[in-house]
Parts: structure tokens; C-alpha cells; sequence
């Protein structure tokens, strides 16, 4: 029974790595570490955003204006996070499949939160409904997407369509595992509180139940207000202890103004996980690298 099963393994796996793979493009490394998951034994993704750079941020190279012109599928989370991607998807991409991954994350979506002058913060959908793209953040999310991705690439690739999709169950099951472990860790932290560079942490506060107080910044187009930084200051002094969290892709502006106050401590967060190797187990060790340095700033 055994040897029989292991010799269909065998020729699955055989067959997976005789055809030839779909040239797939993607914007992050989050993104790119789930479809690295996927592809496992069949190919590898190509990323358009270096690590330590700001996703929202960028212009395309020459040499990554020619990938994105071989591309067979884009996967990418959206144009709210990547607006300069929109037209060279739709221009240079002609030919390639594009999907946008945000959109297709149903009820899990949270709307884009606003700050008013008066100083509180609260999420509202107003007429242009606008969501917050860091949804990567969200295990559960990023979950969901392997399964998108699987399926995409299946219809694209019949020929290794099972292989995506063990690859996808797998990929799945290693989330839940550490999204288990990690999720008890944190529970340590839980009533802290945090505050960092940009608003980019809903999804994970809400996720693994964390206290985020507030941002310099309260989208990623916004420029640094005095204002705003007299506000933060004053939530961050309404605590005994505090962390505050710099981000690599952003000036350490945080850490120069915000440092002099004996009740902050100071830690970095990285959601785009610049220092971890771009690959299946990216994803994994993202969410185990912001866990480690949640809990080390306190
Ligand atoms: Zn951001």
C-alpha cells in the first residue's frame, strides 16, 4: 500500500517538474512568499518591490518593465497599496492575467481609518469605500489568497493544477501552525500598548488582539503634520509605558522626536519583511519575526 502510494507521489511530483511553469509576477514579498508556496516544485515568481523599499512608493526598472511584459499572470494586492502599478498592469501586462488580491478577501476587509482633527480615530466607509491594503497582516487573509492563487494557477496550468493545490493545503496548514503558537505568545502583550510610523496594523491588532493607540501618519500618502505629532504625543504621554514602532521603508522620524520621553520604549516593525529570504517559507517567518519584535520592545 505504502509502496504504491509513494510511487504516485513519485510520478505526481515527476510530472509537476516536466512542464513548463507560468511566468508569474507579484508586487511584495508577503505576496511573493505565498505564491513561492504555491509554485513549490513547479517554479518560482518573479517580485516587482525590492526589500526596503516602500510598496507605496516606487517606479519600475527596465528590467522589471520586461518581466511585467512576459507575464503570464500578476498577482498583486491592489491598487490602493501599488497606485503606480495600475497602468503598467494594464499597459505592459497586456497579456497576462491580473488579480488583484485585496478585493477578493470578502467580509475580512476593514475600511481605511481616518483620524479628525478632534483626535480620535474611527474607521468609516464613506463614498469612495476605500480599504486598508495591509491585509496581508491577517493570517486568515492570507490564508484565503493561497486558495485564490491556487486556483488561478490551476486554470491557467491544468497540467500541474493538484500540485498547486496540495501546495496551497500545505502552505495553509503551516499559517495555522504558526499563527497558533505566535497567537499565544502575544497574549503576553495583549492590554500594551503601541503606537507606530504609519496605520498599517489593524489587521493584525484585531487578528492576534493587540493595542495599536495611534500613527504618525494616518495613510501612507499623508505628509508628517506638526499637528499630528503634538496629538501622538499627548496619547503616548496618557500611558505609564508605551511602545513605538519604526518601520525600515520610512525616515526613523518616530524615533528622533518621540524618543525623549521617559515612558516610550522603542522597537521596529517591518511588514514588508526586508530581511527575510524571499521564498515558500517567507510568509511563515514573517509572522514570526513582527511577533518577536512586538514582544521584544517590551
Ligand atoms: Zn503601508
Amino acid at each position: 500500500m505504502r509502496i504504491i502510494f509513494c510511487a504516485l507521489l513519485l510520478s505526481a511530483f515527476s510530472s509537476v517538474q516536466s512542464s513548463a511553469a507560468p511566468q508569474v509576477i507579484t508586487d511584495i514579498a508577503p505576496v511573493h512568499g505565498l505564491v513561492s508556496r504555491v509554485m513549490t516544485g513547479v517554479g518560482s515568481p518573479s517580485l516587482i518591490v525590492p526589500p526596503g523599499v516602500s510598496a507605496h512608493y516606487f517606479s519600475l526598472s527596465p528590467s522589471k518593465t520586461k518581466t511585467l511584459s512576459q507575464a503570464n499572470v500578476v498577482f498583486w494586492v491592489g491598487s490602493s497599496l501599488t497606485p503606480w502599478l495600475q497602468k503598467p498592469i494594464e499597459n505592459i501586462a497586456r497579456n497576462a492575467e491580473s488579480v488583484a488580491l485585496l478585493p477578493l478577501s470578502g467580509e475580512l476587509l476593514l475600511p481605511v481609518q481616518t483620524t479628525h482633527s478632534h483626535g480620535h480615530s474611527h474607521q468609516h466607509f464613506d463614498s469612495h469605500k476605500q480599504f486598508d491594503p495591509h491585509a496581508w497582516l491577517d493570517p486568515e487573509i492570507a490564508s484565503r489568497w493561497l486558495n485564490t492563487i491556487a486556483e488561478t494557477l490551476a486554470t491557467l496550468d491544468p497540467q500541474n493544477a493538484s500540485g498547486y493545490r496540495v501546495n496551497a493545503k500545505a502552505g495553509q496548514a503551516e499559517i495555522e501552525r504558526t499563527f497558533a503558537v505566535l497567537s499565544d505568545k502575544l497574549s503576553t502583550i495583549k492590554t500594551k500598548p503601541f503606537a507606530a510610523y504609519h496605520d498599517a496594523y489593524q489587521y493584525l491588532e484585531r487578528r492576534f488582539e493587540l493595542k495599536f493607540i495611534g500613527s504618525l501618519k494616518d495613510s501612507d500618502a499623508a505628509p508628517l503634520s506638526a499637528r499630528r505629532l503634538a496629538e501622538l504625543r499627548e496619547t503616548l504621554s496618557e500611558y505609564p509605558e508605551v511602545c513605538v514602532l519604526t518601520e525600515p521603508q520610512y525616515p526613523p522620524k518616530l524615533v528622533e522626536v518621540l524618543s525623549n520621553k521617559g515612558n516610550v520604549r522603542l522597537g521596529i516593525i517591518d511588514p514588508l519583511g526586508s530581511n527575510i529570504p524571499n521564498g515558500p517559507n517567507f510568509y511563515t517567518q514573517l509572522l514570526d519575526e513582527i511577533g518577536r519584535n512586538l514582544i521584544s520592545c517590551f
